[in-house]
């Protein structure tokens, strides 16, 4: 049973910035072990977002002992197929998302983002976490023995802990080791994200349509009436920041893809229209360190792998239960977080590495020569299925961590 904060939490009252997946499931398991725990996000509730996400290899383990695995199992939305097709939409290649990430059905779900969140959300506000929205950090102040908290709002609190859970352009970040640029890897891509009516008959798969970079795609989410598409493309150096103006990027986009073959003018067509559109450069965090002093980072504030590896959400639930045990397991901040960092680093870099490997020579073609490459690769892929060494490689990767035990720590 979780456990109220009281006075056995003394110590160990704790401040999370970022209610999204890594946010939530920290502050579940610090719940679990009797921390006290405040979750401040600046948006004004959870955000409901409807793209894919996926939770497997290791995370699948985490999500079991959280007693959510069943939950997740009954959403996952059973994406069956990925088409590659051509200008005129003839498919060159239709294969198993699974081919691509490391086939195991048994240890992946895919779910709506959205719907993982909410899942997370219930779980602990039923729980004691109390959950501050509208709200952000605006300045920390970290002495040896605890941290004071100022927020946007004005109120002010003095907290043992903090840690940054606020994504890959994280706040918490930006306070305790300064501006992103130096952590930022860029991949050389940048990305639109947004929806638009499913008026292509799709159902429970995905459409990509390549020339040398530029890629478009919609994603059918289960039987969704809405399908979510993406309009990506290639620079050399990032053109703008993810908080840009927005009419500007539109254009840019909107030139980018003109004359562009398949469906590329509905799509355009859609974006220019499109109330949820989301930009953002595809790139990493690479940090030395995820902690410094009584402050930490976990989930994509710490390492955001892109989603060219699909292990975003898998590795914030991971770091998550290794952040919260290593705390819970040692009394003090710098032993638990280096402790975490010791145990999930080796984890996390192998995962981020995938990125690199596969989804950028599949994924993102940025000449004739690479998009003749990846034809043929998809081509073999048709005849004679993945050689199965790739999926096995991707596979290990994501279950390469033996998860500690922590069970004797739960308080209640
Ligand atoms: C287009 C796209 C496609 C993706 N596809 C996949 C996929 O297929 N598979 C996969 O596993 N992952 C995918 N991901 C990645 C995945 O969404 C992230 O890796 C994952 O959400 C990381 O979780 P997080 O909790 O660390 O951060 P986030 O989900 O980014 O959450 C950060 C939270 O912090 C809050 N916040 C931000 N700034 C502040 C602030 N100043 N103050 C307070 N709160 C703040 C935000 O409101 C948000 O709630 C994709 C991501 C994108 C953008």
């Amino acid at each position: 049973m979780p456990v109220k904060p009281s006075s056995e939490a003394r110590g160990r009252n704790v401040l999370i910035s970022g209610a999204s997946i890594a946010g939530p499931a920290t502050a579940y398991w610090l719940n679990r072990y009797g921390f006290a725990v405040t979750v401040v996000d600046r948006a004004a509730t959870i955000r409901s977002g409807g793209y894919p996400i996926d939770v497997r290899g290791t995370a699948i383990d985490v999500a079991e002992r959280m007693g959510v695995l069943p939950q997740l199992r009954t959403v996952h939305i059973d994406t069956r197929k990925l088409t590659f097709v051509d200008a005129g939409g003839h498919p060159i290649a239709a294969i198993s998302p699974e081919d691509l990430a490391g086939g195991m059905t048994s240890r992946h779900v895919e779910l709506p983002r959205g719907v993982l969140v909410s899942i997370l959300y219930d779980l602990t506000r039923h729980m004691q976490v109390r959950y501050r929205f509208n709200d952000s950090i605006d300045a920390i102040d970290d002495d040896g023995a605890g941290v004071d908290v100022r927020f946007s709002s004005g109120a002010k609190q003095r907290f043992d802990i903090v840690i940054g859970a606020d994504g890959m352009h994280s706040n918490t970040r930006a306070l305790a080791f300064g501006p992103e640029a130096p952590f930022h890897r860029y991949l050389g891509f940048c990305f639109n994200l947004f929806s638009l009516p499913n008026e292509l008959g799709l159902s429970r798969e995905a459409v990509i349509y390549s020339e040398p970079g530029r890629l478009a795609g919609v994603y059918a989410v289960g039987e969704s009436h809405l399908l979510q598409a993406f309009l990506n493309f290639a620079a050399d150096e990032p053109p703008f920041r993810s908080n840009a103006d927005v009419d500007q990027q539109r254009r840019r986009t909107e030139e980018l893809f003109r004359d562009g073959g398949w469906e590329v003018p509905r799509l355009v067509a859609a974006m220019r229209r499109a109330d949820d559109l989301f930009f953002d450069t595809v790139g990493q965090i690479h940090l030395p360190r995820w902690s410094s002093g009584r402050v930490a980072l976990v989930g994509d504030a710490a390492h955001a792998p892109s989603f060219l590896s699909g292990q975003g959400t898998s590795l914030a639930l991971v770091g998550a239960y290794v952040l919260a045990g290593e705390l819970a397991a040692h009394g003090d901040p710098a032993h638990g977080f280096a402790s975490y960092e010791r145990l999930a680093r080796p984890f996390m870099e192998a995962n981020q590495a995938l990125a690199l490997n596969n989804g950028g020579t599949l994924l993102m073609p940025r000449t004739q020569e690479e998009l003749d490459a990846r034809n043929e690769i998809l081509a073999t892929m048709r005849t004679s299925g993945p050689a199965p060494s790739y999926g096995e490689r991707t596979s290990q990767v994501h279950n390469s961590l033996k998860l500690p035990d922590y069970t004797h720590l739960i308080v209640g």
